[in-house]
């Protein structure tokens, strides 16, 4: 089971990554990650997106083989939709495709398909005072560790 607190901190935490917390976004999601491999109260759903591709600028001009999933300068983006019980709260959190690794792709094209709403990717994110965000950093990592047994990047 693991903790309403370390939920509702990488929850926090997650909108911190796409604030003035960008430098941590690759400790802060390796533990989103490890947490949603641990929990036992979620529900797993596949949805995507399309975006200008970033690669040609949404020209549909082909540059390299890097735009090879560029349809006419858009391109989809596939997320793990992760619903979570948090209390009397529901958190939903978007992994991209590629960064759920531990789905593998058998499992990941089993999963129920819902539209991705209001939802977008690179959304805004929440500004905290550095040390403040750094300290709820340390703490979730701590209590990971403890809860998961698990390493958390340092
Ligand atoms: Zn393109």
């Amino acid at each position: 089971m693991i903790p309403l607190s370390l939920l509702l901190a990488v929850d926090e935490l997650n909108k911190w990554a796409r604030g003035n917390g960008r430098e941590f976004a690759y400790e802060i999601y390796d533990l989103k990650g490890k947490i949603i491999q641990r929990l036992d109260r979620a529900w797993s759903f596949r949805t995507s997106v399309i975006v200008t591709c970033r690669t040609c600028g949404g020209t549909g001009q082909f540059r390299s083989d890097e735009c090879w999933d560029c349809h006419r300068g858009k391109t989809t983006l596939q997320f793990l939709l992760t619903e979570i019980h948090a209390g009397d709260r529901i958190l939903q959190w978007h992994t991209p495709r590629d960064r759920a690794r531990w789905v593998p792709a058998v499992e990941f094209e089993k999963l129920q398909i819902v539209p991705p709403g209001d939802w977008k990717p690179n959304q805004p994110g929440l500004d905290i005072e550095r040390a403040t965000g750094l300290a709820l950093l340390m703490a979730a990592k701590t209590l990971a560790a403890e809860v998961l047994r698990v390493e958390v990047t340092a």
